[in-house]
């Protein structure tokens, strides 16, 4: 069975082989945030545009400035405004954060650094050239590429694009995920559901990560377990670039979500992955669209979830995948498992003296959404290590958005 690194791997390997060119569309840079830049953005001119002092203080000859020289202050700059003078000899000009060096100075020497008497302003330490000044161009010079095609767009990309006249955007339109849910017993979440019924979650955690993900979600509603109108659902789901599928792929009776896929023309990359929850899980291609049959019970979805599709989504969206953000925590307490698989153990990361720390919450297994909603991570247990003391340093995977 694979790990589910090998599983990622192969989703990420599939996903790119059939990605074909991906359309493009032009965006208000104030509503792009997540979105994946499909032309690079350039440096307009140089960054900085001039020599830009980085302190409050007195701009100044370098050669002036030995500790106790006194120089005589003529003017001030102010950040927007110019220097119409030359700082010649013994001569200072006071100067503000983010205002140009004027001609003649070669250094800034931060205001706490001098005594202030009149226009006489004492030097309490030595200032070597170019100190607190950022010339012309350092940053980066005119034309230069700052960000590439494939380029994720968060709020420092965002700020980068609007300082250098990107307004408006050139990015990637968003993929296109259908979400079908399966199952007999499964009612919409307005629905009033009989005893035996169970509300429809699973779309609802599908559709929300997947938008959250940087996709365009379709909502297929629920499907029954019965060949005939599962098939008819999953065609419509394969119009568009991505399908993920919940529930009826175990090993139950009424688990028909891959024998309709087979009927369907699918291959399958894998029908099982060695974690739990999740172990069902499938990945397949069918009608050169991706495909994903995720385990119904919650957990398992949202595991599942997160370690296969968010990449496939990423892939399609004109980006690289995301790695796996996992880390290491101390663990607040013993721990072991049995089974030779990759556990994901809804969990709780919290920060105690500085570091954080994991615990695993109680849960009473795959179908347990209660404990899921009180966790902000997975514990990530391993095969090769089943067996854990409390205080060892654990891996920790958050949940998206959370830590
Ligand atoms: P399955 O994977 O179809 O065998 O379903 C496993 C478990 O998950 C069963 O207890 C189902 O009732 C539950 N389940 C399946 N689909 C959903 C859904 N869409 N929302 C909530 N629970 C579900
Ligand atoms: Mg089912």
């Amino acid at each position: 069975m694979l790990s589910f690194e090998e599983a990622r791997e192969k989703v990420i390997a599939a996903v790119r082989g059939l990605r074909g060119p991906l359309a493009m569309e032009t965006v208000e840079l104030s509503r792009a945030c997540g979105r994946v830049l499909a032309q690079p953005i350039a440096a307009d001119r140089d960054y900085p545009p001039f020599d830009r002092s980085i302190r409050d203080g007195f701009a100044l000859r370098a050669d002036d400035a030995v500790s106790g020289a006194t120089l005589r202050c003529i003017g001030e700059i102010k950040a927007g405004s110019g220097f119409d003078g030359v700082v010649g000899p013994d001569e200072c000009v006071q100067i503000m954060t983010g205002a140009a060096v004027p001609a003649g100075a070669d250094a800034v020497v931060m205001i706490e650094y001098v005594s202030i008497d009149g226009e006489r302003v004492t030097l309490r330490r030595p200032v070597s050239r170019g100190q607190s000044i950022v010339s012309r161009g350092k940053e980066a010079r005119a034309g230069q590429q700052l960000l590439a095609p494939g380029t994720r767009l968060g709020y420092a990309e965002m700020a980068l694009a609007g300082q250098v006249g990107g307004h408006r955007v050139s990015v990637f339109k968003r993929t296109r995920a259908a979400i079908l849910s399966t199952g007999d017993e499964v009612v919409d979440v307005s629905a009033t559901p009989g005893p035996l019924q169970v509300r429809n979650g699973n779309s609802i955690a599908l559709e929300t990560l997947a938008s959250l993900t940087g996709a365009e979600t379709e909502s297929l509603g629920n499907a029954p377990d019965e060949e005939k109108e599962l098939r008819r659902r999953i065609e419509r789901g394969l119009e568009v670039n991505l399908l993920i599928i919940s529930g009826g792929v175990s090993m139950g009776k009424y688990d028909l979500v891959e024998t309709v896929l087979s009927e369907l023309g699918a291959q399958f990359v894998f029908d099982s992955v060695a974690i739990r929850p999740g172990r069902p899980a499938v990945f397949g291609v069918c009608r050169g669209k991706p495909v994903f049959g995720l385990p119904g019970n919650p957990v398992s979805t949202m595991v599942t979830l997160e370690l296969f599709v968010v990449p496939a989504i990423d892939v399609l969206s004109g980006a690289e995948p995301r790695p796996l953000p996992i880390f290491r925590a101390r663990l607040a307490h013993a721990l072991q498992e049995r089974s030779e698989l990759t556990h994901f153990l809804p969990a709780r990361v919290q920060t105690v003296r500085g570091e954080p720390e994991v615990s695993a919450l109680p849960w009473q297994g795959s179908g347990d959404v209660v404990a899921m909603a009180e966790s902000n991570a997975f514990l990530v247990v391993p095969p090769e290590k089943l067996n854990w003391d409390a205080g060892e340093m654990a891996l920790v995977l958050p949940r998206r958005g959370l830590l």
